[in-house]
This record gives structure tokens, C-alpha cells and sequence, in this order.
């Protein structure tokens, strides 16, 4: 999942309502307001009345009924009726960890509503004391099945269930018995929709009737990984290379304008998927429907599936398209994940059932060679230009060199951030550090592209290890793979200790990763205008971002996000939530700020502020004029990022599609 923009605004301490309810049309999570998370008990003691999960078959299909026409209320009412395997103890859960947020975000406290029944007879539930998504019941002996109801519950204003648009994600709408792997449990699932909606999902549907829909039986575990997106305006576009599964583009949307592409638009996103292949080879799915979701309800994110994606961009994503800088990886980042991520699982993130807890430790590989691929094929494939993905790559950088909090907090234990940050606001962004995995992890596959470059004299690349890394076998999916593999993996590229030359990147207290970006032949400097990537960067966050100047992020109001720890306006007093006033004076502007930052005299800026009521003066001493990230080339050296970002020539086939 990246979520990169509003992961930027949480990093800014932007944790206004708005911002929460962007965050739940994505990933739904009411677990803010609650202090601590349950602890599983089948995790904690043996003792547990919750039965663990095995490998053994369950009998009969679980019939799933989900009604999403009460869009008045915003509430999706569920029925189910479960076949039960005999007399006694029975757990039903409640989902809670999701593969693709990487932590426990689903909240059971969005449940309301919960009534069990065999036949006529109220079964009364109790809820685990430890794990707050378990609820026990006695089944009566001589019952075959149990009737469960209950609502999901979002708020007016939450995305996922409008009038013209509905995201219906499995994992919120139901429970399942405790005891067995989720592969191992049959769901068959119908769905009744507000009227006229066109549907969209990977998994197999038909119409049962007007608007609702049967979705043909499948597993637990492949529901839950098979989300359904419906739209009052839908566009279908085929994206598929010549000798590769179908991959449907489907654009869903509120609105007719918002689903409109050209051409160009349509031949660029062909081209992404066919540096794709070059990179990754045949696909791991036997068809896959990109669902992008074209809306400003949503803050601009993405959600991996095996077969599909969900796609959250602005609704003017394609009339717009110069706006849209740093949204152009989206697409390319989650069909990557397909491969890495989905058909290739790091051993400690597949888990058996939502309920158990996932281990992180390999996200560097999962998101972080996610993320650098994005950036590569966005520039390989044209989508973003030249100039525009060094500048991009320049604000990555930056953002890397920046983050001192890495004295205390390394890349490898950024990983576990998705476990305890989730919706929360980190305050200081810099010195906390915030799912540096996906930023750092550029700049770290970066470095080992460009070691493999520099020793083979240009001959191999990070293109080689994902060739080899991510082929598709027969094998059944999902892959495990733990640190080990990878290792083996880099070594049959190119002989080096590859275990020791990772582990000292992802243990560093210094930035040096940032060293593959000098064997590319590039530097990070700084200069006095910002790029037009870092311009949209500023729209996005809305406020100004002297990061790299001064030390901190401002709006045009005068309030203070951020600020860099160690930074001048740290030393001057200044923090996240300070209201400025006044400069030398004057009332306070941007504008202002801007003109005497650049004007770089040696005057120390006296800035009156607000905070909690109290108001003080600052007093600003800072050098060095407006700074802004980009890169230089590296006079002398070989311009090896060049030959990273050249597209290949994907051949006849897809040129003759384009
Ligand atoms: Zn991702």
C-alpha cells in the first residue's frame, strides 16, 4: 500500500477531520480514537479459549449477504449464515490485520449490531477478554448452522458508501469461525447495491437480480484479497501486452468528465506495463483489474491485491495531467506490487488468518523496491519526463539526508511504523522518522542498482535480480522468501557479501544510502528556486516547505507544521503548532518570510507567534538563502542514473498496441 501524500500531511502534523476522513475511505481506521490495540490471546497464552488455526478442511460455504443501499445512514448491513462442524465452543472473528496496510487496521469498534441465532434460539456472544475481535458462543447440540447479523458503521462523510460510489471491502463485512486457515473456508457472497452502480472485481460475478450480485464461491483468503469498487460511471480500458494476461484498466468515478482519457493518455499507461514486463517478465496472475478509483474523497493512495489494485487519484488525475507530478507513480507502484509483494510474500507477512499479527522486518524489500521501481518506470515509460524524475528523485534525497532521527531510529526499524503509527500524527517528522522504508528504500535499491552497475562496468543491474528474483513458477501462490533468498539471489547476479553490505545500510546512523547516488554521477545540492515536482509538493501538503532552509513548514495562515529537529527554527523555539504572527514587525506573510530568508543579510528574523494561548517572539538566525533539492551531475563520472531511467525497447509487439 503508499498512501505517499497523505503519509506527507501526517508527517506535517496535518490531523485535522478532514485529513481522518480521507484516511478512512482508504483504509478505514476508527482505531484513532481508541488508546491501545487488543492483544491477541491466541498469541499470548496457551490457555486461550480461542481455537488456533490448521490446515484442515472446513464443510460447507459460508453464505455472505452485504447490503449497501443504506446510504442515508452510511451503514453496510450484513447477514451470514455459517455452517457449524458440531456441538460446543465456537470463536467467531472479526477481521484485523490487513496484508496491504501492514498492521491491525481494521477496527472492530466500527461493529454495531451483533446478534447470533441458531434457528429460532438467540445464541447470547461473549467477548474474548484479551482479543477485543473474538466473540465466543455455545453451539447447541443438533444445529447445522448459525445466522450472524450485524452493521458496519462509517460516518456521513466517509467514502466508502455514497450514493455514487461504493468500496466494498470484504474484511469489514464479515466474521468467520475460529480453527481454520482461511484458504480452507468456502464464502459465497451476494451483494445488493444502491441503484445503477457498475461494479467492478476480480473475483467471478453474475446478476442475481437488479442491482444486486452474486459472486461466485471462493475462499476466505482470496475474498479478502478481492475488493469490489462500484461507480455510477465506469470506463474499461484494456491494458494487456501481447502474450500476457488480460489487464483491465477500470476507471470508476462520480462523475462522466472524471472517467474521459486520450489517447496519449492510454498509449503512456501501455507503455508503463510494457517496461514492466521487461523488468519482471510473464505475469503472476491470469488477469488483473487495475480499479482506479478517480475522486476527490480520497486522499491519493493504493492498495495491493494479487489480481487487482485499488487506485485512489484526484477526479482532474487525466484532464490535469501536469498536475499530477507526484501521483504518477501510483499505478506503476501497485502493479509492481503483483509481483513483489503479492506473488512473492516475505516469510513473516502471509499469515494463516486476519486475525494473527504480521512481521515487518522485510518491508524494505515489499514497499522499498516497490517504491524504486515506481520511480523507474514512471521515468522509463515517459509517464514522468526526464527532468521532472531527477527532480523527483532529488526531493527523495533530500528528504533522506534530512532525516536525522536516524541517530536513534534506523531504516530496518522503520519497518514496523505500519504496527504503532497508523493514524496517528508523528510531530516530529524528521526525528520520529515515519515509514522511511519507502523513501530510503529508493535511495537504498538505488545504491545496489548502482554497485551492480559500477562493478559490471554497466553489464548488470537491479533489473537483473528482479528478473530472477520475481519469475513466475508454477509453484502454488503466494512464495515465501526471507532475507536469506535475497541475498542468495544478489550473489548469483553479482558475487559480494551481499548480508553485511544490506544489514550496514539497514543498521546506518548516517545517510549512506545517499552514496548510490554518486556512483550514478549525480549529487544532491540545493539552490534558490524549486523544482516544479517540488512546487506540487507544496500544493499537495498546502504550505510552504523551508525544510531545507530555515527548518521548518509553514501555511500561508502562519502555522507552523513542522519543524526539522536541530534546525534553526528548532534552536530559535519554535514547534509543530505555533501560529506566526509577525516578521520584524510586520504582520506576518509567506510572501515575507520568503523575501528575507532570500534576502540572507545576517539579520536574525524576529518572528511574534502564537502557542496554547501564549504568545512569544522567536528569534530566527539563519544563512544560506531559499534552498530547494536538485541534482547535479557529478563532473568526470559516468552517468550511470541515465542508463537506469532509459526506457528498453519493449519491442515490436507492444509498439504495433501503442
Ligand atoms: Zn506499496
Amino acid at each position: 500500500m503508499i498512501g505517499a501524500i497523505f503519509e506527507a500531511a501526517m508527517k506535517q502534523g496535518r490531523d485535522d477531520m478532514a485529513w481522518h476522513r480521507l484516511l478512512l475511505g482508504l483504509v478505514s481506521m476508527l482505531a484513532l480514537a481508541s488508546a491501545t490495540l487488543p492483544v491477541p490471546a491466541h498469541a499470548a497464552a496457551d490457555a486461550s479459549p480461542i481455537a488456533a488455526p490448521a490446515d484442515r478442511p472446513f464443510a460447507g460455504t459460508i453464505e455472505l449477504e452485504v447490503d449497501a443501499r443504506d446510504i442515508r445512514h452510511r451503514l453496510f448491513r450484513v447477514r451470514q449464515t455459517l455452517p457449524v462442524q458440531g456441538p460446543g465452543p465456537l470463536t467467531l472473528l472479526y477481521p484485523e490485520w490487513e496484508p496491504s496496510s501492514h498492521g491491525p487496521s481494521v477496527s472492530v469498534a466500527q461493529l454495531a449490531g451483533l446478534v447470533v441465532r441458531a434457528g429460532p434460539q438467540r445464541l447470547e456472544w461473549r467477548r474474548d477478554v484479551l482479543d477485543m475481535h473474538a466473540f465466543h458462543v455455545q453451539v447447541p447440540a443438533g444445529v447445522d448452522t448459525l445466522e450472524v447479523e450485524f452493521q458496519y458503521v462509517t460516518r456521513a462523510g466517509d467514502a466508502l458508501l455514497r450514493a455514487d460510489l461504493v468500496v466494498v471491502q470484504w474484511q469489514r463485512l464479515l466474521v468467520y469461525p475460529a480453527g481454520w486457515f482461511a484458504r480452507n473456508i468456502a464464502v459465497h457472497a451476494q451483494l445488493s447495491l444502491p441503484p445503477g452502480l457498475k461494479p467492478v472485481t476480480s473475483l467471478q460475478t453474475k446478476v442475481a437480480g437488479e442491482d444486486r450480485l452474486d459472486v461466485a464461491a471462493t475462499s476466505l483468503e482470496t475474498l479478502l484479497d478481492a475488493p469490489l469498487i462500484a461507480a455510477r460511471h465506469l470506463r474499461s480500458l484494456e491494458l494487456g501486452q501481447a502474450g500476457q494476461p488480460p489487464l483491465r484498466l477500470q476507471l470508476l468515478a462520480e462523475s462522466r468528465q472524471a472517467v474521459e482519457t486520450t489517447p496519449q493518455d492510454i498509449a503512456r499507461l501501455r507503455g508503463l506495463v510494457g517496461q514492466t514486463h521487461a523488468v519482471f517478465g510473464p505475469a503472476p496472475y491470469r488477469h488483473f483489474d487495475a480499479m482506479v478509483v478517480l475522486s476527490d474523497a480520497f486522499a491519493s493512495g493504493g492498495i495491493e491485491h494479487a489480481d487487482s489494485a485499488e487506485i485512489y487519484l484526484p477526479a482532474d488525475f487525466f484532464r490535469d495531467h501536469a498536475a499530477q507530478l507526484n501521483n504518477l507513480d501510483l499505478i506503476a507502484h501497485e502493479h509492481v506490487h503483483a509481483w513483489n509483494g503479492r506473488a512473492r510474500v516475505p516469510d513473516g507477512q502471509w499469515t494463516p488468518t486476519p486475525n494473527l499479527p504480521i512481521r515487518n522486518d522485510l518491508l524494505w524489500v515489499y514497499e522499498g523496491q516497490t517504491e524504486f521501481w515506481g520511480r523507474v518506470l514512471a521515468a522509463r515509460s515517459g509517464l514522468r519526463g526526464r527532468q521532472d524524475a531527477l527532480d523527483r528523485l532529488a526531493l527523495d534525497a533530500a528528504q533522506v539526508q534530512v532525516a536525522n532521527g536516524r541517530a536513534w531510529k534506523s531504516l530496518r526499524d522503520t519497518v514496523h511504523d505500519p504496527r504503532y503509527v497508523t493514524g496517528r500524527a508523528t510531530i516530529w517528522p524528521e526525528w520520529q522518522r515515519r515509514k522511511d522504508y519507502y523513501t530510503e528504500g529508493v535511495l537504498l535499491w538505488l545504491d545496489v542498482d548502482m554497485t551492480l552497475r559500477e562493478r559490471s562496468n554497466g553489464r548488470l543491474g537491479l533489473d537483473d535480480f528482479a528478473r530472477r528474483f520475481f519469475a513466475v513458477q508454477a509453484a502454488e501462490r503466494p512464495r515465501l522468501y526471507g532475507f536469506d533468498e535475497v541475498c542468495r539471489t544478489l550473489d548469483a547476479v553479482m558475487p559480494l557479501d551481499w548480508s553485511a553490505y544490506l544489514d550496514a545500510r539497514l543498521d546506518a546512523h548516517t545517510p549512506v544510502v545517499l552514496d548510490g547516488l554518486a556512483r550514478a554521477g549525480w549529487s544532491l545540492a540545493f539552490g534558490p528556486q524549486p523544482s516544479e515536482v517540488f512546487r506540487q509538493h507544496e500544493r499537495e501538503l498546502a504550505a510552504s516547505d523551508l525544510t531545507y532552509s530555515v527548518g521548518m513548514v509553514v501555511t500561508a495562515e502562519g502555522v507552523v507544521r513542522s519543524v526539522l529537529w536541530d534546525s534553526p527554527a528548532f534552536e530559535a523555539g519554535l514547534a509543530p503548532g505555533a501560529r506566526l504572527l509577525s516578521l520584524d514587525g510586520a504582520p506576518f506573510s509567506l510572501a515575507r518570510l520568503h523575501a528575507r530568508i532570500a534576502e540572507d543579510d545576517g539579520r536574525a528574523l524576529a518572528l511574534d507567534y502564537l502557542l496554547e494561548a501564549t504568545r512569544s517572539t522567536a528569534t530566527l538566525r539563519y544563512r544560506g538563502g531559499l534552498r530547494y533539492p536538485r541534482l547535479e551531475r557529478r563532473p568526470g563520472t559516468p552517468d550511470r542514473l541515465s542508463q537506469l531511467l532509459a526506457g528498453v525497447d519493449t519491442g515490436p509487439a507492444s509498439a504495433a498496441r501503442k
